[in-house]
């Protein structure tokens, strides 16, 4: 027996100001999605934007209604498969507000574990580490280079044909 491990490395931002502009810019347009989510029941507003290959920058938040829940990044994802065959994220930034009384939205919010296996295979089919901007309303901003290394010994649809 032998024991393994695996190491994470991400940044970490005192603020949404000492990011790069392009990443700023598309934090805040995940800022902006998080007005058009609709968490009736758990009031967690989350928004997310992905910048593509070609550019292009495309927005989606949560909803829920009483038969589904939904995540922002799943939303996303199911939003650029509808627009493309194929396509490439180059970063995505995921970020909430929760509108509970009491609350804050003051510290990065990071993927769910479906979430992850989800943008995993979307970066496994776009061929490119996609780059992951996790923050809250304001506060501190994380950034992670490559789902892979978020999601370590993840599953792999590779498994099924091996
Ligand atoms: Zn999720």
């Amino acid at each position: 027996m032998q024991k393994k491990s695996i190491e994470f490395h991400y940044e970490e931002y005192s603020s949404k100001d000492e990011l790069n502009s392009l990443d700023r810019a598309l934090l805040e347009q995940a800022l902006v999605a998080t007005t058009n989510a609709y968490p009736q029941f758990s009031k967690f507003q989350v928004g997310a934007a992905a910048r593509l290959s070609n550019g292009k920058i495309h927005l989606a938040s949560n909803f829920e209604n009483t038969s589904i829940t939904s995540c922002a990044e799943q939303e996303l994802l199911s939003h650029l498969h509808a627009l493309y065959r194929e396509f490439t994220i180059e970063t995505i930034a995921v970020t909430f507000d929760n509108t509970n009384p009491g609350t804050k939205s003051d510290f990065p919010i990071t993927p769910c574990g479906k979430c992850r296996q989800l943008l995993l295979e979307a970066e496994m089919s776009g061929k490119k580490p996609i780059r992951v901007i996790m923050a809250g309303q304001s506060g501190k901003v994380l950034v992670a280079t490559g789902v892979q290394t978020m999601l370590p010994l993840a599953y792999s649809a590779e498994f099924i044909n091996t």
